[in-house]
């Protein structure tokens, strides 16, 4: 498959795409409704006026049968050729932006695909002016882009700018590269060393790594922004504005988006695999994807020794605020609200319904984490259960279920679990008095001022 894309005019790609059909008859094309990372339809769809579909220098009729697909008629097996424009003005980490001043592609938002083709090679060229540097983890082999499938290339965005600041470094054979847009003072010595610092603590952590190299892309924007995506060999971040000391959410966003290079995008819940980008696809392990990920990401800051212990106890009690200030007493278990992240899993929800994921998906992977290392006077912990996970299903072959997560989680544990399953995860009781207990025996104090609110701090030893 063959895409050329270019920017027509200020806001809009303009886009060719060649392929070869397999047959005669009714083809099918579609682009995807959503993109891994957010769990919600997105409809890129409505960002594309018309198609035009020819074959040599005939035109054929294409017909929009569904939201975001569309059907040709194909008569004789030779190239299909779709030429269309794509309204590219999305400014966050999951979306498009094709202006004078950058371009910026989520090929997921813009590529169609026809049905079956998912893994077919793709070659992709992009004009853009000849001065300016681009940014990608995808091959560069003049004068194309070169992806071993849509799947790739959907999962690897692309930046291309008058200046892009660029640090590379290497570790256990994986290439690293920072490359962003905006001040030159954020990508500073101090950021480099603590990505550097992160990283190796990850993969010493995991023990395996499924990347050859990675790309942390950032875009520093004018508005007050935090948002970041995760992609298997690299991560899209975008922070603003860009007058603003954003160090603290560049490491903490780093840490997190790094560690789905394992926990989503390599260890995959069983519906997500492979991803059907052109369906709602319900996953009740939402929690673990986005809740250990949490959790973690903050947890590696300390461990690495990017951040200090005071400092993580603060991150620590900030996530833990998050979920008692608002979701205490909602109705849902962390399960329910897995499964309904495509209905209100982002953004503001009806009061009393939701958990979120994130949050109290991440006091339940503290709580299990404590436990294991309290069981075992900390020769075991929550590591054992990722790179379990790891080994069992981190190859891209079979996916992971709930169920897989909790015997995992009891193999490591040596006992059964089923009252902690029945409470934190799929039941709906306040969790406070319980993580109490659990942050006592680990030597830390979560309490309830009336003024203060919660107030986390460690026992000093007697
Ligand atoms: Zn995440």
């Amino acid at each position: 498959m063959k895409y050329t894309l270019s920017m027509a005019k200020e806001n809009w790609l303009q886009i060719e795409f060649e392929f070869q059909p397999t047959k005669v008859g009714r083809v099918k094309i579609g682009l995807p409704i959503w993109r891994p990372g957010r769990y919600q339809v997105q409809n890129f769809a409505k960002n594309i006026p018309e198609i035009k579909a020819f074959q040599g220098d005939k035109k054929i009729l294409i017909q929009k049968v569904e939201l975001s697909s569309w059907e040709i008629e194909v008569l004789e097996q030779a190239p299909i050729k779709l030429v269309y424009s794509y309204y590219a003005v999305q400014r966050d980490a999951g979306g498009s932006v094709a202006n004078g001043q950058m371009l910026y592609i989520n090929f997921i938002n813009c590529l169609l695909c026809p049905k079956g083709f998912e893994n077919q090679d793709c070659t992709v060229a992009i004009k853009f002016p000849k001065a300016w540097k681009f940014a990608t983890s995808l091959t560069y082999k003049n004068p194309f882009f070169i992806a071993s499938s849509y799947r790739e290339l959907v999962d690897s965005p692309f930046l291309a700018a008058p200046q892009i600041h660029s640090f590379t470094w290497k570790n256990s054979g994986i290439n690293f590269f920072l490359e962003g847009i905006g001040p030159a003072t954020i990508f500073n010595e101090k950021l480099i060393a603590s990505y550097q610092k992160i990283v190796a603590y990850q993969l010493a952590w995991m023990g395996a790594s499924p990347i050859k190299k990675y790309h942390f892309l950032l875009w520093i924007c004018p508005e007050p922004f935090y948002h970041g995506v995760e992609h298997t060999q690299s991560t899209m971040m975008v922070m603003g504005p860009e007058d603003r000391e954003c160090y603290d959410d560049l490491i903490g966003l780093a840490s997190h988006e790094f560690f789905h290079v394992w926990n989503i995008a390599t260890i995959r819940p069983k519906p997500l695999l492979p991803y059907r980008y052109g369906e709602i696809t319900y996953f009740e392990t939402a929690w673990i994807v986005e809740g250990v990920t949490t959790y973690l990401g903050d947890w590696f800051l300390k461990a690495s020794g990017v951040i200090s212990e005071e400092e993580y106890l603060h991150l620590l009690l900030g996530n833990i605020k998050l979920h008692f200030d608002r979701d205490r007493f909602s109705a849902q278990s962390l399960t329910e609200s897995s499964m309904d992240l495509w209905l209100d899993g982002y953004g503001p929800s009806t009061p009393g319904k939701r958990v979120s994921i994130y949050f109290k998906g991440a006091i339940v992977a503290l709580g299990l984490d404590l436990m294991i290392q309290q069981k075992f006077n900390g020769a075991r912990s929550l590591k054992d259960i990722m790179q379990r996970l790891n080994a069992r299903f981190g190859n891209l072959k079979s996916g992971y279920v709930q169920s897989d997560f909790f015997s995992i989680a009891e193999e490591v544990y040596e006992a059964p679990l089923t009252d902690f399953w029945d409470l934190w995860v799929l039941g709906s009781g306040d969790l406070l008095e319980p993580l109490a207990s659990i942050l006592r025996l680990s030597g830390l104090a979560l309490s309830e001022s009336p003024t203060l609110g919660l107030q986390l701090s460690k026992i000093a030893n007697t």
